[in-house]
């Protein structure tokens, strides 16, 4: 059977600006052919063996041809694929979508159309600029800045008499041009005007000048592409409609690797403190099913009088079991429960029970101390947790009472074709990479293989605590800064004082 393919509008930079239609398309995608101006994060939603085909600039700036392109798509569909074609903004917006549809209808490939955000609109809406605004600007103008012959692409005189807003694309290396053609041509050199470099990205930089002297300040402010020409009076709102360049983190560039329970909510808190959160995933929680000592330790709930857990992971699979089993919640009524972690207890807490210690510092040795001072002989522990779990705190506990270890999920290496992820790393300059236990950094560096040293090397390694910290300064790295609470946001809080 023949496969679909849809051109899907990623949105202008910001990966929560993709449609719900778009992510729905990312998500059941056999293959999906993608652009440069794609959030790269976007990826992450694939399913299992989805296929990536990058298509744009190579590391030796050289484009794929449209044609080629072209060609990819109908191949894919022809061979029964579902073929996501993912580009940046929308994709009629000079984004040759027309051209790929026409060439799959020549081919009777059957296709759909997702619209985006432009970020001709959209890119200016970050940068503070409403891109009309009653009485000031009744019309906008969106043009292509890619001209072939200079002089002759457009017609500069009627540009000139445009009173709406203009706004250029693909401009930046023709700024002296189109500035000049258009004062030449009548308009007022005075005329207010912004460039938006990578717009609604946490790396957003917008300059402001007018039609007269905007030239020299890009040359001295390095402005590259991709930016957006600005060209009207609306540029003068980003006073008092800038809103995203007040973020605390816009700029950093903040490699996360955990695993897949907690990764959305890390990237979301990063992003929304204006950071580009790049996501690296290294390990996947897979919960041991059956486990027959898991269920056994359920049945036997109120025979234990502690229950203790290290991770939210093993929260989550215990509570998940007990309701499974319709385990009654009160035979939890004479259980201790104790948590390493505040989100640990947190999660616990969701299922409508308070946590009776939490040790002073989220490490094993601190809860066995702990608990060393309240436990006897004649107590019994339970700990669900991972079955790679350090035998610390098993082995100093059974010195005291009956403790019951189990396993209930493992955690494994991430897939591995993640290659895209690491030649973005390639090309920028630093960033700061979060090492939330020891297997996510032994992971890392698997699946970066022999990329892993040369990205290391360039990064500010943040650990979340001493054992994660321990493991990587065996392995020869350097810790820029530890956590000093040994969770989440105690990482944030070393972000934020940077
Ligand atoms: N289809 C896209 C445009 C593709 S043409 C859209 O609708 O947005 C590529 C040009 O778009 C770039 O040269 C730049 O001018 C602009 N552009 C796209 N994303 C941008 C961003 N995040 N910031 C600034 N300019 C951007």
């Amino acid at each position: 059977m023949i496969g679909m393919v849809y051109l899907v509008g990623a949105g202008p930079g910001d990966p929560e600006l993709i449609t719900l239609k778009g992510m729905e398309c990312i998500r059941n995608a056999d293959v999906i052919v993608y652009d440069r101006l794609v959030n790269p994060i976007l990826l992450e939603e694939r399913k299992d063996n989805c296929k990536l085909i990058y298509v744009g600039k190579c590391p030796k700036h050289h484009v794929k041809p449209q044609e080629e392109i072209n060609e990819i798509l109908f191949q894919e569909a022809k061979a029964g694929n579902n073929v996501v074609r993912l580009k940046g903004g929308d994709p009629y917006v000079f984004g040759r979508g027309g051209e790929e549809g026409e060439y799959l209808y020549s081919r009777n490939i059957p296709f759909e159309v997702v619209p985006g955000i432009t970020s001709a609109i959209g890119g200016l809406a970050y940068a503070g600029i409403p891109i009309t605004h009653r009485s000031i600007s009744r019309s906008f103008h969106v043009i292509t800045g890619h001209l072939k012959n200079q002089d002759e692409d457009l017609d500069w005189e009627t540009l000139a008499s445009i009173d709406g807003t203009m706004v250029f694309l693909m401009g930046v290396s023709n700024l002296r041009m189109i500035s000049q053609n258009l004062i030449n041509n009548g308009k007022d050199p005075n005329t207010p005007v912004a460039i938006v470099n990578w717009a609604t990205t946490s790396n957003q930089k917008t300059i402001e000048g007018t039609l007269s002297d905007i030239y020299q300040i890009a040359l001295k402010e390095n402005i590259k592409s991709p930016s957006l020409i600005v060209i009207g009076d609306v540029v003068n709102f980003k006073t008092s409609l800038d809103f995203y360049s007040k973020k605390p983190l816009l700029g950093k560039n903040i490699v996360i690797t955990r695993g897949t329970t907690q990764r959305s909510d890390t990237i979301n808190k990063l992003r929304k403190l204006g950071a580009n959160a790049i996501s690296m995933p290294t390990i996947e929680i897979k919960e041991i099913k059956p486990n027959n000592e898991l269920d056994e330790a359920i049945k036997n709930i109120d025979k234990y009088t502690y229950l203790v857990f290290t991770s939210i992971n093993g929260v989550n699979i215990f509570f998940k079991r007990i309701l499974e089993l319709g385990c009654d919640l009160r035979r939890l009524a004479n259980v201790k429960v104790a948590a390493i972690g505040s989100s640990t207890a947190k999660t616990i807490k969701e299922y409508g029970i308070n946590v009776d210690f939490m040790p002073k510092e989220y490490v094993g040795e601190s809860l066995v101390e702990e608990l060393k001072s309240r436990v006897s002989e004649t107590d019994r522990i339970l700990i669900p947790r991972a079955k790679a779990g350090r035998p610390f705190i098993v082995a100093e506990l059974s010195k005291i009472c009956k403790v019951d270890e189990v396993k209930t999920y493992e955690t494994i290496t991430s897939r591995e074709d993640n290659q895209y992820i690491i030649d973005s790393l390639k090309e920028l300059d630093s960033y700061y990479i979060l090492f939330s236990s020891p297997s996510t950094f032994t992971n890392f560096k698997k699946i970066a293989g022999q990329d892993a040293e040369d990205i290391l090397k360039k990064s500010k390694i943040i650990s979340i605590g001493p054992v994660t910290s321990k493991t990587i300064q065996e392995q020869g790295h350097p810790i820029y800064k530890q956590a000093r609470e040994y969770n989440f946001d105690g990482i944030v809080e070393i972000l934020l004082e940077e």
